[in-house]
């Protein structure tokens, strides 16, 4: 099956190791010169305390934009392909620190479930480090359940999250 792509890929990104706005910058520039992926547009980083162990440090967080002609499945694999070359080791413990996280949030209105690949992305009505980037470079973006961004990030609790100048 294809997926018709053309409500907008996008892909959550985040950090809380080393230097996050470093990794977030070389992610972004990862993405960017990719030969089979299109950078169209990036929000601002954001931090946000972490989910899960509180014993580790802040997150930053931002979302982009992007075009491609790679099906889901092969995109997360390239995704995963640029976490490992951003030093991401994968440990066993669930939202531990990482070096860099590559999540696919949302591949136009294509609804995908199976044991690697779930799109849109489970987290993205709870968690306001994606929504408040997603609102910030698409407002006017309708989930494929046909709920809007707008409403989403008005549910969400913002009080621990801080947008960064970069
Ligand atoms: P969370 O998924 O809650 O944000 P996480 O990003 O820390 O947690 P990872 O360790 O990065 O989780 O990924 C765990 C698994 O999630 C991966 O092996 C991948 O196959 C799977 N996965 C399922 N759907 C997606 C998606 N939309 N984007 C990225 N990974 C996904
Ligand atoms: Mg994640
Ligand atoms: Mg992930």
């Amino acid at each position: 099956m294809k997926y018709n792509p053309s409500t907008g890929i996008f892909i959550g990104l985040g950090a809380n190791l080393g230097n996050p706005v470093q990794q977030l910058t070389d992610a972004l520039a990862s993405i960017a010169s990719h030969a089979e992926i299109k950078l169209l547009e990036r929000s601002h980083f954001y931090s946000s305390a972490p989910m899960g162990p509180k014993d580790q440090p802040d997150y930053v967080n931002a979302v982009c934009k992007v075009s491609t002609n790679l099906q889901p499945l092969a995109l997360l694999h390239e995704l995963q392909a640029i976490e490992q070359q951003h030093g991401r080791v994968r440990k066993a413990e669930r939202w531990g620190a990482r070096t860099l996280d590559l999540d696919l949030l949302l591949y136009g209105d294509a609804y995908i479930k199976t044991d690697e690949l779930t799109v849109p992305h489970y987290g993205i009505k709870g968690r306001e480090f994606v929504l408040v980037p997603l609102f910030e470079i698409q407002p006017d973006l309708i989930m494929p359940d046909n709920q809007s961004i707008a409403h989403w990030v008005r549910e969400c609790d913002l009080t621990s999250l801080t947008r960064l100048m970069n």
